[in-house]
C-alpha cells in the first residue's frame, strides 16, 4: 500500500529528460577522459584501496590525502591487516588527516568484514550497506568504482555542481533538496562506466565548478547549465543559515615529572575519541586561566603540580566552536593518576610523545614544548 505522505517513485525520465541525460553522460565522460587527474586510487579496481581513499577524501582535499594515502596502505596493505591492527596504531597512521572518527569507523568496519564476510568487501549493496560505519556515499563510491554497480554518489563537489546545473535554489542541506540531488544523481547514471561517471561528476565539481569562481567557459555541460543561463553561479548552492560561532576558553597543563610529561587518553566517544592530550578543561566564568589549569588538573587526573609559565595559547575551530586553549607548564608535586573522564594516563618522554596519536592542536603544543626545551628555557 502506498504511504499517503510519500511521492510515488519517479522514473529516471521524469527526473531528467532522456535527451538531456544522454548528452550529459556523453559530455561528462569525454571530459573526464581528457582532464582526469592521475591519482593513485584511480589506477586500481581493488575495493579495499578505493574504500580507504574514499574515506580519506571525505572532508579532506586531494592534495592532503596524497600525503597520507600510500603511507597508510603501506602500514595496512590489506583489509585483514587493517582489521588486525591495534586502534592506536590506526589513529597514529591517520594523524594529520583530522576527523578521526573516520579512522575509527574504517577500522571497525574492517573488523566487521573479517568477522562476517571472510575479510572481503561484498559486491552487494544490501550486505555492504549493513556494515557499521559505511554510509550511502561510501557504498556508492566503492561499489560503482570497484564493481561497476549502478549506484549514485552525492558529496560536496557533486552537490554544488548539480545544484547549479539543475538550478536548485533551496539549500542542499535541507531534506527535500538533499533527496532531489540523490534522485538526479541516480537518474544520470549510464549503463556502463558507472564508476568513471561518478568520478567525472566529482572531478568536474572539484576542478571546474569550484565554490568561488566556477570556470564556466571551459565547462563541458555549460550549454545545459541553468545557473549559467540565469547568471546564478555565485548564488547557488544556497547557503544554509549558519549557527553563530560559540567562543570556548580552555586551560591545559603540561606536567613534568623528571624528564617525563603526563599525557591522558580521551574517552571512547565524543570529539577526538581515543586520542591523547595534555589534561585540559573549560575555564569557568570569572575564573582566571591559572586557577582553571590547577583545578582541571587535580579534578581530572588526581595529580598535584606547581604551575609554571604559560607555554602557548592556541586557537582552533571545531564545527561552530571557536576554541582558545591556554596551556601552562607545571612541575609534579604529588598524587597518582586517577580519572573519571579520561581512559588512561601515562608519563612519557619526548620520544614517546612523538609516537602517540594526537589531534593537530595537541601536536602543536608538543612541538612548542620541544622548541622550548631546545632553547633551554624550561
Ligand atoms: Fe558549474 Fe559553470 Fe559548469 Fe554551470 S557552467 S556546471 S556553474 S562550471
Amino acid at each position: 500500500m502506498q504511504c499517503a505522505h510519500r511521492r510515488p517513485a519517479e522514473t529516471a525520465g521524469q527526473v531528467v529528460a532522456r535527451e538531456l541525460r544522454a548528452r550529459l553522460r556523453r559530455r561528462l565522460l569525454a571530459w573526464f577522459d581528457r582532464c582526469r587527474r592521475d591519482l593513485p586510487w584511480r589506477r586500481t579496481r581493488d575495493p579495499y584501496t578505493i574504500w580507504v581513499s574514499e574515506v580519506m577524501l571525505q572532508q579532506t582535499q586531494v592534495a592532503t590525502v596524497l600525503r597520507y594515502f600510500e603511507r597508510f596502505l603501506e602500514a595496512f596493505p590489506t583489509l585483514r591487516a587493517l582489521a588486525a591492527a591495534d586502534e592506536q596504531e590506526v589513529l597514529r597512521q591517520w594523524q594529520g588527516l583530522g576527523y578521526y572518527r573516520r579512522a575509527r569507523d574504517l577500522h571497525r568496519a574492517a573488523r566487521h568484514l573479517v568477522a562476517h564476510h571472510e575479510g572481503r568487501i561484498p559486491d552487494d549493496p544490501g550486505l555492504l550497506g549493513a556494515v557499521p560505519g559505511i554510509g550511502r556515499y561510501t557504498l556508492g563510491a566503492v561499489l560503482s568504482q570497484a564493481f561497476e554497480r549502478r549506484l549514485p554518489v552525492v558529496e560536496a563537489n557533486t552537490r554544488r555542481l548539480l545544484c547549479r546545473l539543475f538550478g536548485l535554489r533551496d539549500s542542499p542541506e535541507r531534506g527535500p533538496v538533499r533527496r532531489r540531488l540523490w534522485e538526479i544523481a541516480a537518474a544520470l547514471l549510464p549503463r556502463g562506466r558507472v564508476g568513471d561517471f561518478n568520478q567525472a561528476l566529482m572531478e568536474l565539481g572539484a576542478l571546474v565548478c569550484t565554490p568561488a569562481a566556477p570556470g564556466c567557459r571551459g565547462c563541458p555541460v555549460a550549454g545545459d547549465c541553468v545557473a549559467r543561463r540565469l547568471g546564478l553561479q555565485g548564488q547557488l548552492p544556497a547557503r544554509a543559515v549558519r549557527k553563530e560561532p560559540v567562543a570556548v576558553r580552555e586551560a591545559a597543563v603540561a606536567v613534568y615529572r623528571g624528564g617525563q610529561l603526563l599525557v591522558v587518553q580521551r574517552p571512547e566517544e565524543g570529539r577526538w575519541a581515543g586520542l591523547w592530550e595534555f589534561p585540559r578543561g573549560p575555564v569557568a566564568a570569572g575564573e582566571a586561566d591559572e586557577e582553571a589549569a590547577a583545578r582541571v588538573l587535580s579534578q581530572r587526573t588526581g595529580v598535584r603540580a606547581r604551575l609554571g609559565p604559560e607555554l602557548a595559547t592556541l586557537r582552533h575551530s571545531v564545527t561552530h566552536h571557536r576554541i582558545t586553549v591556554v596551556c601552562f607548564e607545571a612541575t609534579y608535586r604529588g598524587g597518582r593518576f586517577r580519572s573519571g573522564s579520561y581512559r588512561q594516563g601515562a608519563w612519557l618522554g619526548q620520544e614517546g610523545l612523538g609516537e602517540l596519536p594526537v589531534s593537530a592542536p595537541q601536536r602543536r603544543l608538543i612541538q612548542a614544548l620541544a622548541g622550548r626545551r631546545q632553547k633551554r628555557l624550561f
